[in-house]
């Protein structure tokens, strides 16, 4: 399954956060260490979503693994940020490998991404999809559970929604039918983190002033707290919230 990142913190070269680390997300494209429910690499194409100054992020996605290109090893070297979320892709089976399908997923301030699988995908996502009009179908970036996760949750945050509790209804509409589901989801607006873990691995990593979430841990091991399965995280460069998530209470 996927691996992916968030970080919030003083600006950092994008090179240092994702590819030079002891095993970094970059290195868990081809020998990561804890992908639970199938899936061995995460070849199937890379995104990363980053923030600068002015608050909006800039995004770059290929389909391709994240090694081959140097394109992007280029950039991440001049590239600094103080916000990213980034993920390396192993695509479900049946599902395509295209570059709109890699997280992630944006849309104005927000960026996202799914680690997992939609138990009992398509047929299962179909009442979910019950909520979307026709602008949000229209405009669904890839056949993909996770496109239709972040449609789901775009919907509530074009809405005013709040961020955490949006999470919370897509993650429930999903798990109430199909609690064996994998549904690792992660939101930022660039000044704050959602997670959850829900059938993934997850830990975060707190510094002087920032914070880091990854599906695995990179650089010194020590640094990092596991997050319990079935957990909510909510962050920001001052703060990390863990609450557990009861799937009785879920909206
Ligand atoms: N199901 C999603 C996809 O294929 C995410 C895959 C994953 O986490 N490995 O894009």
């Amino acid at each position: 399954m996927c691996r992916h990142l968030g970080y919030l913190g003083p600006p950092v070269p994008l090179a240092e956060l994702l590819l030079d680390p002891a095993h970094s997300l970059l290195e868990q494209t081809w020998s990561p260490r804890d992908m639970r429910g199938g899936g061995t690499v995460n070849v199937d194409g890379f995104g990363v979503g980053w923030y600068e100054d002015d608050g909006e992020p800039a995004r770059y996605r290929a389909a391709v693994p994240m090694w081959t290109d140097t394109a992007f090893a280029g950039l991440a070297r001049r590239q600094r940020a103080g916000a990213v979320l980034a993920a390396v892709r192993s695509a479900t089976v049946g599902m395509p490998v295209i570059e709109t399908a890699c997280a992630p997923f944006a849309d104005g301030r927000w960026s996202f991404s799914h680690n997992g699988v939609v138990a009992g995908w398509p047929e299962s996502l179909a009442k979910a999809a019950g909520d979307l009009d026709v602008v949000d179908l229209m405009t669904l970036e890839a056949p993909t559970d996770s496109a239709v996760l972040w449609a789901l949750l775009r919907h509530r945050l074009r809405r005013g929604a709040d961020p955490a509790e949006a999470v919370r209804e897509v993650l429930g509409q999903v798990v109430r039918t199909r609690p064996e589901s994998r549904m690792n989801l992660l939101l930022t607006d660039g000044t704050t983190l959602i997670a959850t873990t829900w059938g993934h691995a997850l830990s975060v990593r707190r510094g002087e002033g920032s914070v880091t979430v990854s599906s695995e841990p990179f650089g010194d091991d020590e640094q990092w707290t596991a997050v319990p399965d079935r957990s909510l995280v909510v962050a920001d460069s001052r703060d990390v919230r863990v609450q557990p998530v009861d799937e009785g209470e879920l909206p």
